[in-house]
């Protein structure tokens, strides 16, 4: 479903992304773990193309995102074709980006009016299951400002769903929220997933990541230091970096 091949970013002179290669399979829940500044949420950035890249290719359903190359040159998409492309994925991020004006069920159904042309009751009728599916449907009318952190949370991860994304990507979902709300929202990325839906996240939850994820991918100064099935990576690490991570992250 996804396929990363080579993928380099840097900013300015910061390298921050080396060459990494990367495949998803349809139904793959994949952990992102690795210490600050690793890279983690630039290549989740890049998937989407919030941030553009100046090395490789991200493919989705074998389509490449964001740019063309052809004989050697690369060139960039139209904003239309990279605006229908990020649509390919939804994301949550670690500030929850609600509009605040908007009540919770206004928020989800925006983007299903507006961007994917959805009748008003059609968007209100999905809006509503996807509430629910997130335990918020009587909170539909509130708007965020009265909600808690983690339902903040919930209503952001029900409006990216409810866009049909191929591929989910959380970025640090549970991090600005206090601790006694974490589990609720990691309840929800947990169902997500016993429900087949492709996801990347990138989790500083070492007990969740091991718990959900197919697979863990471990970053180390901007490329992949080690990955595979997360029973392995954290009973057994093969490299020194990766037990020095989780030993610092316990
Ligand atoms: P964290 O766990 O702290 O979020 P991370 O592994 O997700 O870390 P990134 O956010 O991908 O790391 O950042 C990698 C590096 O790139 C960091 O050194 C960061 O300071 C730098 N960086 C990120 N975004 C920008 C930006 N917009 N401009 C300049 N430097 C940036």
């Amino acid at each position: 479903l996804l396929e990363i091949r080579d993928l380099r970013k840097s900013y300015g002179r910061l390298e921050v992304l080396k060459g990494v290669d990367c495949d998803v399979r349809p139904g793959e829940v994949i952990s992102i773990i690795g210490s600050s500044g690793s890279g983690k949420t630039t290549m989740l950035r890049c998937v989407n193309m919030l941030e553009e890249f100046e090395g490789g290719t991200i493919r989705i359903d074998g389509e490449e995102i964001g740019f063309t190359t052809t004989g050697g040159q690369r060139r960039r998409k139209s904003d239309r074709e990279i605006a229908r492309q990020r649509a390919l994925t939804g994301m949550a991020f670690q500030q929850f980006n609600l509009f605040p004006h908007m009540t919770a069920l206004e928020n989800v159904t925006l983007g299903l009016t507006l961007v994917r042309r959805m009748g008003r009751e059609e968007a209100r009728a999905l809006g509503e299951t996807w509430l629910d599916r997130v335990g918020l449907l009587q909170r539909k009318d509130q708007y965020p400002s009265k909600l808690s952190g983690g339902q903040q949370q919930r209503v952001a991860i029900a409006r990216a769903i409810a866009m049909s994304p191929r591929l989910m990507l959380f970025d640090e979902v549970t991090s600005a929220l206090d601790p006694e709300l974490v589990s609720e929202v990691l309840q929800v990325v947990r169902s997500l997933a016993q429900d087949g839906m492709t996801m990347l996240l990138v989790t500083h939850e070492m007990r969740f990541a091991f718990e959900v994820s197919s697979r863990v991918i471990f970053m180390n100064g901007g490329r992949i230091g080690e990955e595979g099935d997360p029973r392995e990576m954290f009973v057994s690490p093969k490299t020194e970096r990766l037990a020095a991570f989780l030993q610092s992250s316990r």
